[in-house]
């Protein structure tokens, strides 16, 4: 949703951060730059959308719509890299961009993976839109760049209620088959995106929805704890008094459950959404991402946890 990295790394090996595994991969900084294909997502055309979702939630300010790629990444540079970074990860995050026609959307990507700086492609989206005449032909197109190429899945949870509840109008299943058909490809980055917090979950659902995953062999996480944004169905379930969200204190704890069953290998992109304060509803930890990292980083310290301490026991 949001388009933020970890923000203050923690040194490894407590943990594996974006920043961290590019750094000693690349022996430099990478950054991510957003871009938009303008294509609607088809759960919200067809379904009403997830009820945490608001497009504003993920759309950087400097993004619009009407801009082509071209346009986008020379704005992506100068408001997000600001000099701090060169090469960059050109990150199709705004809605589901595979809906975008095969044909539109290789003819894109390859010439994504053509700029000098683009260290490669990252590809947020639904497991449902994930279809082997994008696959194949992309894998030749990385292969022969040379690049990275992630594909970014959401998933949100492996219980079948809770995609109910959240309306994503997919099943784990979904899941599972468009990873085996990314991994089987030979040459992608696999990740999924978690969301902690989700109503009627337990810690322990939310754990087997993480060791489930990592026991699939992905590469990359995203994860968050639950936002609610104003003018969301979510929203209006907060607003009568329905949800239960996690406060700093509670997340930062679990997280200190979490991280230890994730495989040291595994490279997170995120342990927190940071939605814009307009939008935002709840929960108002008013606690910068630099800040979290820092709280985290100590409670790691002083009880001894680092990411991948029990993975073995997890898998
Ligand atoms: S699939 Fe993604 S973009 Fe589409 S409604 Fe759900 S969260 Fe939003």
């Amino acid at each position: 949703m949001n388009n933020c990295c970890i923000s203050d790394p923690i040194v490894p090996p407590v943990l594996r951060t974006f920043s961290y595994h590019y750094r000693q991969k690349l022996g430099h900084g990478v950054g991510k730059i957003p871009l938009g294909l303008g294509q609607p997502c088809p759960n919200r055309l067809l379904h009403g959308g997830c009820i945490f979702c608001r497009p504003a939630g993920f759309t950087p300010s400097y993004l619009r719509g009407t801009d082509d790629i071209a346009q986008q990444l020379a704005a992506g540079k100068e408001h997000l890299l600001r000099g701090r970074f060169i090469k960059y990860f050109a990150y199709l995050q705004q809605e589901t961009c595979t809906a975008v026609p095969v044909e539109k959307l290789l003819y894109i990507l390859q010439m994504l993976l053509a700029g000098g700086d683009c260290v490669g492609l990252i590809l947020s989206t639904r497991p449902d839109y994930v279809v082997d005449e994008l696959l194949w032909p992309l894998a030749d197109l990385v292969r022969e760049s040379g690049k990275e190429c992630l594909f970014e899945l959401g998933l949100q949870s492996v219980h079948e209620r809770s995609l109910k509840l959240l309306n994503r109008n997919h099943g784990f299943i979904d899941f599972h088959n468009a990873a085996l058909r990314i991994q089987a490809a030979g040459c992608f980055e696999l990740g999924a995106h978690l969301i902690f917090g989700i109503p009627g979950e337990s810690r322990e659902d939310m754990l087997v929805s993480l060791r489930t995953v990592c026991a699939m062999g992905i590469t990359h996480l995203k994860l968050h704890h639950l936002q609610v944004l104003r003018e969301t169905a979510l929203a209006t379930l907060y607003e009568e008094g329905q949800i239960n969200l996690f406060t700093k204190e509670e997340y930062l704890d679990f997280l200190l459950r979490a991280l230890p069953v994730i495989p040291a290998g595994v490279t997170i992109h995120r342990l927190w959404a940071t939605a814009h304060p307009d939008l935002l509803l709840a929960p108002k930890w008013n606690c910068l991402a630099g800040k979290l990292s820092e709280e985290l980083r100590k409670k790691m310290t002083e009880q001894g946890v680092w990411q991948g301490q029990s993975a073995t026991a997890a898998a």
